[in-house]
C-alpha cells in the first residue's frame, strides 16, 4: 500500500493548521450531548474539506440531508457567498430544533433553512429547475442510495455530491463476507453507485470515517 498512515500527531497538525473550530463550534457537541443527541457529527477537518469542495464548485445553493445538531450546517453555510442558501433536511424534531438554534447562534439564519421531516418526502417535493451546486448526505445509511437518486435529479454539471461514513468504520470492504450487515451493504451500495454512475467522477477519500465525493460531469 502506498501512502502515509495518519498518526495522532499528523491529524493534530492538519486540524491546527487548516481546520480550527471557533468557540461556538467547540462548545456545540457537549451541549448537544446533554440534550441526548448522539455525537456522530463530522470532525473539523471534514468540515474544512466540505468548505474546500463547496468553494471549488462555486456553490451558492447547497443541500444537506441529515443535520443532527447543526454542526456541519454551520461549516457548510460559512462557505456560502453572501447570497448563498443552504437547505438542511432533518427528520428528528429535537435535532431540527437544535440545528435552527445553533445556526441562529452562528448568525447564519438568513442563509440556512431547516426543513423537518422524512428526507424522501422532502426531497420528492424539490424542483430540479433550481439545481443545487452542492449536496451533503449524512443521514440513515439504508436511505443513502435513494438520497443519491434524488441528489442526481437535483444537480447540474459541475455540482458536487458528498456522502459521509463511506468507509463504514473501515469495514466497507468486508461487504461480500458480511451479507447480513445492512449498514455495510447500504454504504457499499452507495459507494458502488457513486463509483459507476456515468454522470459522476468520484473517489472515496479516507478522511475521518470516509467521504465519498463525486463531481457531476454531465
Ligand atoms: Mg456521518
Amino acid at each position: 500500500m502506498k501512502g502515509t498512515p495518519i498518526t495522532e500527531q499528523l491529524y493534530n497538525y492538519i486540524v491546527e493548521h487548516f481546520a480550527q473550530e471557533d468557540d461556538l463550534l467547540r462548545q456545540l457537541p457537549a451541549e448537544a450531548e446533554k440534550r441526548g443527541v448522539p455525537l456522530i457529527h463530522i470532525s473539523p477537518e471534514q468540515g474544512r474539506f466540505l468548505q474546500v469542495l463547496m468553494k471549488a464548485a462555486g456553490a451558492k445553493r447547497a443541500l444537506e440531508i441529515g443535520s443532527l445538531f447543526g454542526y456541519s450546517a454551520i461549516w457548510l453555510a460559512r462557505a456560502l457567498p453572501e447570497d448563498g442558501r443552504l437547505l438542511a433536511l432533518e427528520a428528528h424534531p429535537l435535532h431540527a430544533q437544535l440545528t435552527r438554534e445553533n445556526v441562529a447562534r452562528a448568525g447564519l439564519s438568513s442563509k440556512v433553512e431547516v426543513r423537518e421531516g422524512n428526507a424522501l418526502d422532502l426531497l420528492a417535493a424539490l424542483d430540479p429547475g433550481e439545481p443545487f451546486d452542492f449536496v451533503f448526505i449524512d443521514a440513515d445509511k439504508p436511505g443513502y442510495v435513494a438520497y443519491l437518486e434524488h441528489a442526481l435529479r437535483l444537480v447540474r454539471p459541475g455540482s458536487v455530491i458528498v456522502g459521509d461514513n463511506a468507509s463504514a468504520a473501515g469495514n466497507v470492504w468486508k461487504v461480500d463476507a458480511a451479507p447480513d450487515d445492512e449498514y455495510i451493504r447500504a454504504i457499499h451500495a452507495f459507494n458502488h453507485r457513486m463509483a459507476t454512475d456515468p454522470r459522476l467522477l468520484s473517489i472515496l477519500a479516507p478522511i475521518s470515517d470516509g467521504m465519498c465525493v463525486g463531481v457531476v460531469i454531465k
